[in-house]
């Protein structure tokens, strides 16, 4: 056994991913698994969805108990941060002032949500929604108010809404962009999604500029402020303006770093030794046809684990999984297989008598990826049709009497 094994740092789905492969492949080194939360490593989807409603509780979410870790031989230290790489040495610090040295990094740092700098969006009912005490304390506060502004129409920002339009609160998006989920998804699936939130009672302002809030004399916020529009009044507020990826650490050690941690196709950084994995890290990706990426997704966090244990247990693997996301809105499954980035027409196939439908994302003849909207089925079969890179005709997926599946081969 070497001395110096694997050290983890970030308890999240990625890094808590890959203890546990390293073991399942029998990894014989130390694997030490470094987070700076306390709860034993969770997941971070039920948060906006399932947690928030009350449906389940926290120990729920639990990706691996701190008992199941210690059985692996993992050593897991919890509430513990990494502060420092010393990249030439090999060796990590803590912020206890111990040091480790490993033989393997890796960085599963995962991201941090963006803060708005306008005045007042530090009052105590001004959230957001990233950890476990986010959830929390959201869900302590969640009977107490009437009106929610909701800051950024992006997939957190929207799940949230829905929560809360369940909770019986009134609810308006405020989002800078001319739709929700500008960034995100097609033009038909976001719309589809904006008629769902507003036959539940969601009130939208696109292409609202904030200005700042009204604060009351508790030191609360009580209105929004935008520009050329009547303030919004509100007495809770979910900011919801995307993340930013955690790489100060990786910087420090010498680690190119440019929106994400900078990898190559084994999720190695430029350092010898050290690599990345998770949302924190940009990678080129075969599906977007060579260009880096990066991605904020379960599969992506659990599929580059399991690629880079191959890699740590000699067996040297590129990362080139297909990528996809899901996203549950009201009674609604929204999935996404594939990466859209530059289609050139989007194709609608919807079955006749079923509400669900998928986008299909096209450039030129290659099919990109599929949004689809309840239909489980469809969201599988994209998979695979993206995987073996099928090529179909516009006629083709329009037409429900023409079977997809038959186009797979094997
Ligand atoms: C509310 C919410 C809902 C989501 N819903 C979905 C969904 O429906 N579908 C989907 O596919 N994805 C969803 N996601 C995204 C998904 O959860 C993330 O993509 C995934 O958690 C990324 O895993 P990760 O390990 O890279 O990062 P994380 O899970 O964020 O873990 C990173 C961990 O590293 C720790 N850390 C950072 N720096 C240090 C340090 N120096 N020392 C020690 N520890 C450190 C952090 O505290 C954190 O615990 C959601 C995310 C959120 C926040």
């Amino acid at each position: 056994m070497s001395r110096a094994g694997c050290v983890i740092v970030g308890a999240g789905q990625a890094g808590t991913q890959l203890a546990v492969s390293l073991r399942e492949r029998g990894y014989s080194g130390q694997v030490t698994l470094v987070g700076q939360e306390t709860a034993d490593p969770y997941q971070r989807p039920p948060l906006s969805k399932a947690y928030l409603m009350g449906k389940v509780d926290a120990t729920n979410l639990t990706l691996r108990s701190a008992n199941y870790l210690r059985e692996h031989d993992i050593d897991y230290r919890a509430g513990v941060v990494v502060e420092y790489v010393d990249a030439e040495n090999r060796v990590v610090q803590f912020n206890s002032g111990d040091d480790l040295p490993y033989e393997h990094l890796v960085l599963a740092t995962g991201a941090r949500n963006r803060r708005l700098a306008l005045p007042g969006f530090n009052a105590p009912n001004v959230h957001s929604l990233r950890d476990l005490n986010d959830a929390q304390c959201l869900r302590d506060v969640l009977g107490q108010h009437h009106k929610v502004a909701v800051i950024g129409a992006g997939f957190i920002g929207m799940e949230f809404a829905a929560v809360a339009r369940q909770s019986g609160l009134d609810v308006t998006v405020i989002e800078y962009a001319e739709r929700p989920f500008a960034r995100a998804l097609t033009d038909v699936m976001a719309r589809r999604l904006r008629e769902l939130h507003e036959a539940e009672g969601v009130r939208f302002k696109c292409r609202t500029e904030l200005t700042g809030v009204h604060v009351n004399a508790k030191g609360l916020v009580s209105a929004i402020t935008v520009a050329g529009g009547a303030p919004i009044t509100a007495d809770l507020v979910l900011v919801g303006v995307g993340v930013e990826p955690n790489t100060e650490l990786a910087q420090a050690a010498g680690v190119a770093v440019d929106n994400g941690i900078l990898v190559d196709a084994q999720l190695a950084t430029s350092q010898p030794g050290i690599y990345a994995i998770g949302d924190c890290a940009r990678f080129p990706s075969v599906h977007a046809e060579g260009r880096s990426v990066r991605l904020e997704s379960v599969q992506n966090a659990v599929d580059q684990a399991k690629t880079l244990a191959r890699t740590l247990t000699d067996e040297p693997t590129d990362y080139c999984a297909i990528p996809w996301f899901w996203s549950d809105q009201y009674r609604n499954k929204l999935q996404i297989a594939g990466l859209s980035d530059g289609y050139d027409r989007t194709v609608v196939r919807q079955l006749p008598d079923k509400l669900g439908f998928s986008v299909f994302c096209m450039k030129g003849s290659t099919l990109l990826a599929v949004e689809s909207i309840d239909r489980p089925a469809d969201h599988l079969l994209a998979r695979k049709l993206i995987g073996q890179r099928v090529i179909l005709k516009d006629e083709e997926i329009k037409d429900p009497d023409v079977d997809l599946k038959a186009f797979l081969s094997g």
